[in-house]
């Protein structure tokens, strides 16, 4: 393929992935993105393909075969829930690519062997490699813990080590000595090794370090280091397209990861730092006294009897596929006259905007779906508050206790409205593995049981 008609299909793909993320920026283009991104991907890897010696075809057709089959079937497979831990994984796998591209490279220089001449070509192309292999090194193994914490693996709680801080300025550090060293002394294997081992225990430090509530950000977080990991890998593969789609991801989920740390009143630099800074992260268990229990007949007869209800749903109504039995009770209450409204938090579930694809699923209406802001003045005046399957994103603590690990995350505050009652299987904690008051207040009752099943048997007593 001549290097003409190469340009313009990388140019042709590089425009179709910017129109596939101004797409998937909104739920009604979300489908469109998609296809433009999957006809851009097509384009640039037919071009890529063409531009390589024939006799590598066979290597690349075994690779592309393996690749697809893995793929389809975990996408076929791959439930609403697990989609984070894939998303994790697949971010462990650019992370490990750009560090497999920096030594390819590096090695290929070496054999070169013209490293006396250390003009100024080389001292860039050796930057890349370092900065290459640092930055897929941290994106490889904190993606593998981010996979860990989702998968339930490790513990969603923050790991607090004894001068964490320290710890990881001091490898920054050593990193950026190694960096300096590595390129007037024209490349040296030993060091590359020795910064790869670096980044690999920032990378699960960084990740193990933040608590639970906090993964939304590092989730985007690492998608933006993916992306920067492939921009690396395109300056060392002198791959034009590389480096646009890298820079669109980077730069992309750097965006998200901000928008999302605003959201949720955390700040960026202390998230991307691993919890740079404070010891809040560290939870502490403490005794909230006493919980009381509500009756299946009693929250019916609750029901049947108010005038305004809101339901907060949260990951456990995701697991319990309760979405449905839900829309039926709105259904029913809506048709007695009820005032029945949907509160949705930015980070319920395990994906942004989890809730709302859910319950657009089970035809809820648009209308009576309202984000956090807009629910949150309404919940003084609420007769009943459902909490299904939420537990972290209706915790008071985030706004009254200081040393709280997910202090001052905005949340649902559900406990003003004048009763609540939590849908779930047992006391254990959410995802950020912190204890919620909520639960123990004197307008709050617990109905335990899988979420489907007791909405179920609310339904057939309304
Ligand atoms: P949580 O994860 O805080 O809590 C979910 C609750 O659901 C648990 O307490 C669990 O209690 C209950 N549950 C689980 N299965 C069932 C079931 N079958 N029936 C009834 N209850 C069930 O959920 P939230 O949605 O409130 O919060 C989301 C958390 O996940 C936040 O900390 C957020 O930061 C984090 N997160 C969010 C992401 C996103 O993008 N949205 C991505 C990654 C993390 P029990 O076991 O007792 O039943």
């Amino acid at each position: 393929m001549s290097l003409g008609l190469l340009s313009a299909a990388y140019i042709i793909a590089g425009v179709l992935f910017v129109f596939a993320l101004a797409g998937l920026s909104k739920q009604e283009s979300a489908r469109r993105g998609n296809k433009f991104g999957m006809v851009g991907m097509a384009i640039a890897l037919v071009a890529t393909i063409l531009t390589i010696d024939p006799h590598a075809y066979v290597y690349i057709l075994i690779a592309m075969v393996i690749g697809a089959l893995i793929g389809t079937r975990v996408a076929l497979k791959v439930e609403m829930t697990g989609m984070p831990e894939l998303i994790a994984s697949l971010h462990s796998l650019v992370g490990l690519a750009a560090v497999i591209v920096g030594y390819n490279t590096f090695i290929h220089i070496l054999a070169l062997g013209n490293m006396a001449s250390l003009d100024s070509m080389l001292k860039i192309e050796l930057t890349e490699i370092y900065l290459g292999v640092f930055i897929g090194g941290v994106t490889f193994t904190g993606s593998i813990v981010a996979f860990g914490k989702l998968r339930g693996i490790i513990t969603s709680k923050a790991l607090c080590l004894p001068g964490r801080n320290i710890m990881n300025l001091t490898a920054i550090i050593l990193v950026l000595a190694g960096m300096v060293l590595f390129v007037i002394m024209g490349g040296n294997l030993i060091i590359l090794a020795v910064m790869t081992v670096i980044s690999f225990l920032l990378g699960l430090h960084l990740v193990a370090a933040i608590g639970g509530a906090d993964m939304p950000v590092v989730i985007s977080m690492l998608n933006s280091y993916s992306g920067w990991a492939a921009a690396a890998a395109g300056f060392m593969l002198s791959n034009d397209l590389l480096i646009i789609t890298g820079a669109l991801v980077g730069s992309s989920g750097a965006i998200l990861s901000y928008i999302m740390c605003q959201a949720m009143n955390r700040s960026f630099i202390s998230v991307i730092l691993g919890g740079f800074g404070g010891t809040k992260q560290c939870a502490v268990d403490i005794d909230y006294g006493e919980y009381r229990e509500m009756s299946i007949d009693e929250v019916a007869e609750l029901l049947k009897n108010s005038k305004s209800i809101v339901i907060t749903p949260g990951y456990g109504m995701a697991v319990a596929q309760a979405q449905y039995p839900v829309a039926d009770i709105t259904r029913k209450l809506r048709e007695r006259g009820i005032n029945v409204r949907f509160g949705i938090h930015p980070v319920a579930g395990r994906l942004p905007g989890h809730m709302n694809v859910l319950l657009a699923e089970a035809k809820v209406p648009y209308d009576i779906v309202l984000e956090m802001d807009e629910i949150n003045e309404d919940f003084p005046d609420t007769d009943v508050v459902l909490v299904i399957g939420a537990n972290d994103t209706v915790n008071p603590s985030a706004k009254e206790d200081p040393n709280s690990p997910i202090a001052g995350m905005p949340v649902l505050e559900v406990w003003k409205a004048q009763t609540v009652i939590n849908f779930k299987r047992s006391m254990n904690p959410g995802y950020a593995g912190v204890q919620n008051p909520l639960f123990f207040k004197e307008n709050s009752y617990m109905c335990f049981g899988d979420a489907k099943a007791t909405v179920e048997e609310i339904l057939k007593k309304i």
